[in-house]
């Protein structure tokens, strides 16, 4: 039945990741979206996803700076050396 397919969870649950990656066209992203605002389980989908991603997306754009590695070294070492006594 054509109407039981207008849900098209699985066409959009496949498109999320590449959704939330930005790589997906302008066209396909309200195909998603339209679907996702008519979806509750698939917008609890995507927000989780969106959730994930951004977590992700924040630890890797925080790479520890130079300095900031050594100085934590040094701490360590110091310690190690105020306790080796
Ligand atoms: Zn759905």
């Amino acid at each position: 039945m054509d109407t039981n397919r207008d849900c098209g969870c699985e066409s959009a649950r496949q498109r999320m990741d590449i959704l939330i990656d930005r790589e997906l066209t302008e066209l396909e992203c309200t195909d998603v979206s339209a679907h996702c605002a008519s979806c509750e389980s698939c917008q609890a989908e995507i927000a989780v996803m969106e959730k994930l991603t951004d977590r992700f997306r924040a630890a890797c754009a925080e790479p520890a700076p130079d300095n900031l590695r050594i100085s934590i070294l040094n701490s360590i070492t110091n310690q190690n050396g105020i306790r080796d006594t």
